[in-house]
């Protein structure tokens, strides 16, 4: 994260989250938490008996301040996609359908202090802290535009980038879905057969079974 030059004084923090995946998000949301003077989600404390002494409602002067904070949350896809199920999104259409939300159907991001852009980060500029982020098609009408996206606070939560097959490479939630579908009926198709079956290289005990079980005549 990298720390403001200055204190705010006025108006809420901009925090700008670069990937909406499993860091990303948790981090975004966790950080709403904490801001609406509440225990962090993810805290290991009960959530029950932490809201009647949430932090804000704390009278010792040192942690009783709830904090107005706007979080924009940027990525390339969609939504927010379950990657590690990839090995069974790409055997079972059934499941690859539950494993990409779209981020307007996550009831936890409706709140009026988070906002998305569908969109690649390609550039940060620490000193003037803005990120320059390249819009997706979703943007109606204004798809590989440049934007400047200024912030108090930046997480870069973009993880890393995985070539296929190892993650799908679709960025909308239609695409991927047609993606994991022209997989399975390659797989499964009788050309597949054909040419001598299919070889998995590699894969630990969360990715084996997945086309095992699936494609068990293979
Ligand atoms: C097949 C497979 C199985 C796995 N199984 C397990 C497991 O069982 N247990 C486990 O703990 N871990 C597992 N992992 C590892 C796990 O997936 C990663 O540790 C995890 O995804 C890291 O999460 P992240 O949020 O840091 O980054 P990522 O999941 O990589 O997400 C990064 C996000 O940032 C977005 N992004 C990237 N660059 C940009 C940019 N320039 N602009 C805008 N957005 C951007 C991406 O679209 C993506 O949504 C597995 C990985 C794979 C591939």
């Amino acid at each position: 994260m990298t720390p403001p030059n200055t204190t705010k004084e006025n108006g809420p923090t901009k925090i700008l989250i670069i990937g909406a995946s499993y860091a990303g998000l948790a981090a975004g949301l966790n950080l709403l938490d904490l801001c609406q003077g509440r225990s962090a989600r993810f805290s290991s404390r009960d959530s029950s008996s932490s809201s009647s002494s949430s932090v804000a409602e704390k009278q010792d002067g040192t942690l009783g301040v709830k904090s107005e904070v706007l979080i924009k949350i940027v990525d390339e896809r969609d939504g927010f996609y379950h990657l590690i199920g990839t090995p069974l999104a790409l055997a079972s259409t059934t499941y690859a359908s539950k494993a990409w939300h779209t981020i307007s159907s996550i009831p936890a991001l409706h709140d009026p202090s988070i906002s998305f852009l569908q969109g690649s980060a390609i550039h940060i500029n620490p000193s003037t802290k803005t990120a320059t982020v390249k819009l997706a098609t979703s943007n109606a009408g204004k798809e590989g535009d440049e934007i400047e996206e200024g912030y108090d606070f930046l997480v870069a939560a973009s993880g890393l980038r995985r070539k296929w097959p190892t993650v799908p490479q679709s960025l909308t939630r239609e695409e991927y879905l047609r993606e994991c579908k022209g997989h399975i009926e390659k797989v499964t198709s009788g050309e597949t057969k054909e040419m001598g079956g299919v070889v998995v290289v590699g894969g630990g005990s969360s990715i084996l079974p997945s086309p095992l079980s699936h494609f068990p005549f293979l």
